[in-house]
């Protein structure tokens, strides 16, 4: 497995793997692997001959008053756990490399609409920075595959939208959710919840899994299931930011012949901003 920052090195590897016609999946991640991280590997090993993990804690997707500075930046230990699955290459990049032009004067790709609400509206800014630094990587990387978390389900559809409407000839997988055996979502951010908040944390995604039980039950007052969990979470010490029960689709309010359901939750819990949902048929 070979570490490169350049895309230089990145061009060289593509172009014998093209000779030799052998497929690249891409799995872009922010690094401070987690178990999360490594399904989405094993799974792109699966659909193509070449997996390129990026690196990259890009800056133009995080707020004002974000975690940007602190995010936990782990690149040799991720590399060493790389180094047991079947990546090829981890491709950390400087922010030069992926932004050359500066991030003031950097052409930015925006999905409206899907991006209005939830995470979206909590965080202004965060989808243009997602699908802006997720348009440069595919376009360093050139995959044929790109896998991404179910877990950020906002995220994957916003980026299959954009794949779709620019035409990019890129295969979209989503992996599932990969969690602690409490429940908990794995992720990066858990690491800034003190030990009481961590009991507590599994809490969301009992509340979604609650509400998944309800629509399965046949319930179909939405908004009252919603407000329900917004109110528990609220007990139990979270400042929810959402709970929303949506159309899987497209993050549309269902209707009550819709069959395919997400329901998606944020919450505050100490530093931790965490989010979580389950899909469910009903
Ligand atoms: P991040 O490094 O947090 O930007 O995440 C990189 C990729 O890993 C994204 O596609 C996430 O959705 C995915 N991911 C993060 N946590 C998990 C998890 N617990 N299970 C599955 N995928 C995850």
């Amino acid at each position: 497995m070979q570490v490169i920052t350049s895309r230089e090195e990145l061009r060289e590897l593509h172009d014998t793997w093209r000779h030799h016609d052998e497929h690249v999946a891409i799995v872009p991640t922010m690094g401070n692997l987690h178990e999360g991280h490594l399904s989405l590997v094993k799974l792109a090993a699966e659909h193509a001959e070449r997996v390129v993990v990026t690196v990259f804690v890009n800056p133009t997707q995080f707020g004002d008053g974000e975690d940007f500075e602190d995010y936990p930046r782990t690149l040799e230990r991720d590399t060493r756990r790389l180094k047991t699955l079947q990546a090829d290459v981890v491709f950390a990049p400087s922010v030069d490399t992926v932004y050359p032009f500066g991030i003031d004067n950097a052409t930015t790709v925006s999905v409206p609409g899907l991006t209005q609400n939830f995470c979206g509206a909590s965080r202004p800014g965060h989808f243009d920075g997602v699908t802006t630094v997720v348009a440069r990587l595919f376009a360093l990387v050139q995959p044929d595959v790109a896998v991404f978390g179910q877990k950020d389900y906002q995220q994957q559809l916003v980026i299959r939208q954009m794949t779709t409407d620019l035409n990019l000839p890129i295969r979209i997988i989503t992996a599932p959710t990969v969690r602690e055996p409490d429940g908990l979502a794995k992720s990066s951010r858990n690491q800034y919840l003190s030990s009481d908040e961590r009991e507590i944390a599994p809490q969301l995604h009992v509340a979604i899994q609650h509400i998944g039980q309800e629509l399965q039950n046949g319930k179909r007052n939405f908004e009252e299931l919603e407000s329900n969990a917004v109110d528990t979470l609220q007990t139990g010490g979270f400042t929810p930011d959402y709970v929303a029960i949506r159309r899987a689709q497209n993050l549309e309010v269902p209707d009550r012949d819709c069959d395919e359901i997400v329901v998606l939750a944020a919450a505050q819990l100490g530093k931790a901003r965490l989010i979580d949902n389950i899909v469910v048929t009903i």
